[in-house]
């Protein structure tokens, strides 16, 4: 081929129950199609015969229940067909679920409100156990079939719904898009700020419960999605003060299923640990072979990906606004942390203890530079604990002498509070 034009192109068959794994280059997009039969990407039905783009470093897989071909370019950095998947298992969780929802559906309006549930389904494990991309194929398929659950992402690693460092909730109310991912259109989002709970796990459980609280009263005055339940993505930290917060999550969004991906020990922990809680299944799925480990550094990129994609869109089709405010008409705060009191107005020999829940104004100084700060829905100041966020901006400049701060904001126009969540959250373009 003459330099500079497109990549060779191939076609791969492939067998029914089987599925090609495939790592984009981390340098180009991979541009295919399904050329004939049927096929999926994690639950979501390929369109026939369109042409679709994945950005460069995704990882994923089509699977085809029954055979298909699919036709692309010959530039990616792994490709392979696997015929042994755990997909069957998956599926039949599916049946099971669908069952409970329609079982659910027929009693709403009973007295009994346990009835008019739908199930609300856990998925735990380690990390790079395939447990966000199981939670989109539950949702995908159930979305396929006309329900609308709700997705709840406790993950702050990673952020499948917003960023990073947040926790996060959104109905699904069609198959995932395999490329653009879950629409942004209304998450109801909880800033923690970091990608670890080490940082402050008190807060971590409050955001947690105040997810659930609204989630609840939302299903109370909604049958559908109550009917339809939830898939809740949990975090890959599993051990020590991970495993404390699985069994708060658990309790605390009252989950019946708790399918757990690929550990064991994990999965024999809590069924002991919930044994006296008849109402909750624990389940044990294997874990794909599919599952691609992402080392520390592809995980910082990712996150730092997910950012530019916040502002600037998957392929820089939005355009972020660039604003300027004075120091005083912005408030920022940090949660935890600082001594709860002076020394000197504690009882002798007592120590000043951090105070994790404590709203700590933030000075406004170079230090900022860019911080990825949230914009809170409070409108006093004493709601901004309990309050979820609007979205996020970045700090691109700080102006000593003239008390500016410049930022960037997905869009123009005033902000809608003037209170602004300062966690870990960086951002540098790249
Ligand atoms: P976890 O949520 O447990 O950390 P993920 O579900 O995010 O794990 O999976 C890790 C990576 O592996 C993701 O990039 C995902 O797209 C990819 N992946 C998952 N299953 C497969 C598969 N069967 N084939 C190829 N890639 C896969």
């Amino acid at each position: 081929a003459a330099v500079g034009s497109s990549p060779a192109m191939k076609q791969v068959k492939l067998e029914k129950e089987s599925e090609l794994r495939i790592e984009v280059n981390v340098n180009n997009s991979l541009r295919l199609r399904l050329l004939n039969g049927t096929a999926e990407i994690f639950g979501t039905e390929m369109p026939p015969e369109n042409w679709l783009t994945f950005p460069p470093r995704m990882k994923f897989a089509i699977f085809t229940w029954y055979g298909a071909t699919i036709e692309m370019q010959d530039n990616t950095e792994t490709d392979y067909v696997a015929d042994e998947t755990p997909m069957i298992s998956y599926v039949n969780v599916h049946a099971v679920l669908e069952g409970r929802r329609s079982r659910a559906k027929a009693s709403a309006g009973d007295a009994d409100a346990d009835a008019s549930q739908g199930p609300r389904v856990i998925v735990v494990g380690p990390t790079d156990a395939g447990k966000s991309t199981l939670s989109k194929m539950l949702l995908s398929w159930a979305a396929k079939q006309g329900w609308k659950p709700t997705f709840v992402d406790l993950d702050i690693g990673q952020g499948s719904i917003t960023l990073p460092g947040c926790i996060a909730a959104t109905p699904i109310e069609m198959p995932i898009d395999p490329v653009e991912g879950i629409p942004l259109e209304m998450p109801l989002v909880y800033f923690f700020g970091h990608n670890t709970p080490t940082v402050n796990a008190d807060l971590y459980r409050v955001l947690v419960k105040e997810l659930a609280q609204i989630l609840e009263r939302q299903f109370a005055g909604n049958a559908e999605s109550r009917a339809a339940g939830m898939v809740i993505n949990t975090m890959g930290f599993i051990d020590g003060l991970g495993y404390d917060l699985l069994l708060h999550a658990i309790d605390t969004f009252q989950a019946t299923v708790v399918l757990v991906l690929g550990q064991d020990k994990l999965c024999s922990m809590l069924k002991d640990a919930l044994k006296q809680k008849p109402k909750v299944d624990v389940v044990k799925l294997q874990k794909s072979g599919g599952v691609v480990s992402r080392n520390s550094k592809f995980r910082a990129v990712a996150r730092n990906q997910r950012i530019r994609e916040y502002f600037y869109g998957l392929s820089n089709d939005l355009s972020p606004h660039s604003s300027i405010a004075n120091f005083s008409d912005l408030a920022i705060y940090k949660i935890g942390g600082g001594p709860q009191a002076p020394a000197s107005a504690l009882p002798i020999g007592a120590q000043p203890v951090a105070d994790p829940m404590r709203l700590v104004p933030v000075n406004i100084n170079r230090d900022l530079l860019n911080l990825v700060l949230a914009v809170s829905f409070a409108k006093e100041q004493d709601q901004i604990l309990s309050s979820n966020i609007a979205g996020f901006i970045w700090i691109t400049d700080i102006d000593i002498p003239r008390k500016k701060i410049t930022y960037l904001a997905p869009s123009p126009g005033e902000l809608p509070s003037k209170f602004l969540l300062m966690g870990s959250l960086t951002w540098i373009e790249t």
